[in-house]
């Protein structure tokens, strides 16, 4: 007697859903794999039913052979398995693991002295930065599924762009959430690496569907620019901030918040009265408050955007260029640019102890901020190596989760009176 893997659609479905949630972060990219066999039945008349579950086992303990981590893969279904890739850092990816995975399954089996040969399809999903729940991921590869067995299973890398009826529901579920005040603000500490100690803040907006969890906030500043909401929703993050940082004033607790503003609002004229009325009613000092653009936002119209930050900077808030590194900023750009502080993107911080190329890009960055009078900061340090190393160059502040994550506020106070 053989013992047939159990169909455990539940157990899938709560696995999926933790990989899901793990991509929000990471910009990352979750695979999914559905491999149908679609002979089974044939194979079940032509042996016999003991070598069509025999032919079941083969597949899974192939498919267990070629997963590195455990549960990813599951049966769902008579002769449906799901594989699950976790992380993809890049999409196209998953081409190498459809490749993997049908190679490994079409090798012969020798099953009580017959030669079985298993034919399958296989149809995929890509859920990029946790874009939709469970469900929907394994609808995509079952759609994909569907058509792979019409095109005698080619490999087909195309998705359904954003499925209409999905992307619809999704920016109602943001008017509501922002009609309703229901967004959140996480907020993760900047350390002053000469004091060592957690001086600043950034905001971080947080969105939450109960029964799907956190949606990316790359994702609800998109549909807030798609949907005319980008300045409401400023609005609010700009508020929310400043209460907040007004309450940890009270507590007094010398902070400075700095709060991402969308590309699109550089040039809006209301946005400096947004901050400058804000900062007002809630008395609360201008140089407490940074605002942190991306560097390709500024770049994309260079002279209307050194303008706009000009005011702000005049004003008296401080400014930061966040993901710096990645806009193409020639040298010049540094002396003219009216900015406190550069974020220096971190991309070349993450792989900067195992990249020579990405330590001299930082070396460089701090070196001539510097000299140009800018504060640097570095975003995404993992580990106390690469903070000992950005300190030793003379960075100023770091910023990752090796000190802390984003935080909600009543934790980041912990995590500040800890300090
Ligand atoms: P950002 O402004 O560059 O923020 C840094 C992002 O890196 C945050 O992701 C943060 O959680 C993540 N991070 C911090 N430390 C580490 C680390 O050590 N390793 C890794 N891998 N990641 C780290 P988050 O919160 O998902 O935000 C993503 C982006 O969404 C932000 O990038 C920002 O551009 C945008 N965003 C977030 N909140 C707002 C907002 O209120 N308004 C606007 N306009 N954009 C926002
Ligand atoms: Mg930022
Ligand atoms: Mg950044």
């Amino acid at each position: 007697m053989i013992t047939l893997p159990n169909i455990e659609r539940q157990l899938f479905f709560t696995s999926l859903s933790k990989h899901i949630n793990a991509t929000k972060n990471d910009g990352s990219t979750l695979g999914l794999l559905l491999v149908d066999i679609v002979n089974l039945a044939q194979i079940n008349h032509q042996f016999g039913y003991q070598y069509g579950d025999q032919a079941l086992c083969q597949c899974h303990s192939r498919l267990l052979s070629i997963s590195r981590i455990t549960d990813t893969v599951f049966r769902i279904g008579d002769h449906q398995f799901v594989f699950i890739l976790p992380s993809l850092k890049t999409p196209s990816f998953i081409a190498l693991a459809f490749n993997k995975i049908n190679n490994v399954l079409k090798e012969e089996m020798l099953i009580d002295g017959a030669s079985v040969n298993c034919d399958i399809r296989i149809g995929l999903a890509l859920n990029k930065n946790a874009n939709f729940s469970a469900e929907n991921t394994l609808l995509v590869a079952e759609s994909s599924l569907k058509q792979s067995k019409k095109d005698n299973g080619a490999l087909n890398l195309s998705q359904p762009e954003d499925d209409n009826q999905q992307s619809q529901a999704l920016d109602e579920l943001f008017e509501s959430t922002l009609k309703d005040n229901d967004f959140e603000l996480f907020y993760q500490p900047k350390i002053n690496m000469h004091t060592g100690v957690a001086d600043s803040a950034e905001a971080l907006l947080r969105w939450h569907i109960p029964g799907e969890g956190f949606i990316s906030p790359m994702v609800a500043i998109e549909i807030a620019e798609k949907t005319g909401h980008s300045f409401d929703l400023t609005k609010w993050v700009m508020q929310t901030a400043i209460r907040q940082l007004k309450a940890w004033e009270k507590l007094n607790l010398d902070l400075t918040i700095a709060i991402n503003i969308s590309a699109d609002l550089i040039l809006e004229p209301e946005l400096f009265t947004l901050v400058q009325d804000s900062l007002a009613i809630w008395g609360v000092q201008k140089n407490h408050l940074t605002l942190e653009i991306t560097e390709t936002a500024v770049m994309e119209d260079k002279e209307a955007g050194f303008d706009g930050l000009l005011k702000f900077k005049e004003s008296g808030v401080n400014l930061s260029i966040d993901d710096f590194g990645t806009g193409y900023s020639s040298l010049s750009y540094f002396k003219q640019i009216p900015a406190n502080e550069l974020k220096i993107d971190q991309s070349f911080v993450t792989n900067m102890l195992s990249s020579p190329e990405d330590q001299q890009i930082v070396k460089i960055i701090i070196d001539i901020g510097h000299i140009f009078d800018l504060k640097l900061v570095a975003e995404g340090i993992e580990d106390q190596q690469t903070y000992d190393f950005l300190r030793e160059l003379g960075c100023d502040y770091g910023q990752g989760y090796h000190m802390s994550k984003p935080l909600p506020a009543d934790e980041f106070l912990k995590f500040i009176q800890g300090n």
